[in-house]
């Protein structure tokens, strides 16, 4: 490296520890972002002479990291942005406290995927899902698939891993209709890991007509965009390659779409020439990641933490809850997104049966939707008043991001 680089890069370090000492999160931000003011190019810097994955979306994508960075850690040490810090500030400081790596997988906010695209020179980039989130400032769905394809159609020697069932992520990977010969095809690895959440994909983003969906199966009404046959996908509590072969994937992490998480992570390490076989095994010793799924027994309760940020996301933690009591809490603070309008989007009906508790700066927001969906339920002042209503035995925890992260504060900041 440059010698400016080392400088910031060792600076970067420095500040990220002396932050984590003073009790201020883990420091990646502020590290990062000290480098970058002294070496503006430093994560390129970083990067150089690493083979990095890129992994991107809206939901999923730190579970994903988590799971992709343990199954390419069969062939060496691996950098990676493990607690969710996934702007170039974070990216700088995971690869500068990482010291020299022969791989690095890396988290990716979309927003900024072509950003790091183009600092990183990643060898695989993995296009999870793209679905609406924070409604007063994130941009809409389309034009994330827009930005995404415009990034990648510029590389066109990144291998793509991307998601067979988002009709964005699809369109997305593949470059516009061309007669540039230029631009050639990229190499692009479908997988397919499920989709419950349908309701940003109606429209189809090449043409504007109707998607037209049936089982798995969706296709544009206007225009050739359809699903293309994925290579990966899930079948049974197990991973099915592209030769066909099948792996039972146990994991300690709860839910149908973690098992889908797993099969993306597999694919991601293939492209670097991990073998299932060997990945496997390591998928099952992820626990919890930056405190989602986390257990904590309190009073008797065994409590699990689940972090659902947006309407897809909620769809995806009412398939990972178990049958049991169940608390909601929400906020809307900066990083949830101010507008809790999308409470509206989704349907609670799974949770009817169950005892529903609700709590957080927003419960009555939460309190009017449960009304309007039929679902009964009990407000709490506090998390510990939640422990308390319910009987012995599991507590599930579904909150939003800030929420989540009062609680997690509550359980002693639980990874
Ligand atoms: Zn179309």
């Amino acid at each position: 490296m440059p010698l400016r680089a080392k400088v910031a890069s060792s600076v970067s370090r420095t500040a990220a520890a002396l932050s984590r000492a003073a009790g201020r999160g883990d420091g990646s931000v502020i590290g990062g972002w000290i480098g970058l003011k002294i070496d503006p190019d430093l994560l390129a810097h970083l990067s150089a002479g690493r083979a990095i994955a890129l992994i991107s979306g809206t939901n999923g994508k730190t579970t994903t990291t988590r799971l992709a960075a343990a199954a390419v850690g069969v062939l060496g040490r691996v950098a990676t942005n493990s607690f969710g810090a996934n702007m170039p500030t974070g990216h700088t400081s995971a690869l500068a406290k990482a010291g020299s790596t022969p791989y690095a997988v890396l988290e990716v906010d979309e927003h900024y995927l072509a950003q790091v695209v183009e600092a990183t020179e990643p060898h695989v980039v993995a296009l999870l899902n793209l679905s609406r989130d924070q409604l007063d400032r994130a941009k809409e769905v389309a034009m994330m698939a827009q930005l995404w394809r415009a990034a990648l159609v510029r590389h066109p020697d990144i291998r793509i891993v991307a998601n067979a069932d988002d009709p964005m992520v699809v369109w997305a990977a593949t470059p516009p209709a061309t007669h540039d010969q230029r631009i050639t095809p990229p190499h692009v690895t479908w997988f397919s890991a499920g989709q419950r959440w349908h309701d940003d994909s109606w429209v189809c983003p090449e043409c504007g007509s109707t998607i037209q969906r049936s089982g798995e199966q969706w296709w544009c009404t206007g225009c050739p965009l359809r699903r293309p046959e994925p290579q990966w996908t899930v079948d049974d509590e197990g991973v099915l390659d592209p030769t066909g072969a099948w792996y039972k994937v146990k994991l300690q992490l709860p839910g149908k779409v973690n098992v889908g998480n797993a099969a993306t992570a597999l694919a991601v390490a293939a492209e670097f020439g991990v073998r299932p076989f060997d990945a496997v095994p390591r998928l099952g010793d992820v626990t919890s990641v930056a405190g989602r799924y986390a257990q904590v027994e309190r009073e008797g309760r065994l409590v699990r933490l689940l972090l659902a940020k947006n309407p897809a996301s909620w769809l995806e933690a009412f398939d990972m809850a178990e049958q049991a009591p169940t608390l909601l809490s929400i906020n809307a603070r900066d990083p949830d997104g101010l507008d809790t309008s999308w409470l509206f989007d989704v349907d609670f009906a799974p949770l009817r049966g169950r005892q529903v508790l609700i709590t957080g700066d927003r419960a009555y927001d939460l309190a009017v939707r449960l009304e309007v969906n039929d679902v009964p339920f009990q407000h709490v002042r506090t998390f510990d008043d939640a422990v308390r209503a319910v009987p012995p035995g599991r507590l599930e925890v579904i909150a939003n991001y800030t929420a989540f992260q009062d609680i997690r504060a509550e359980l002693d900041r639980v990874n």
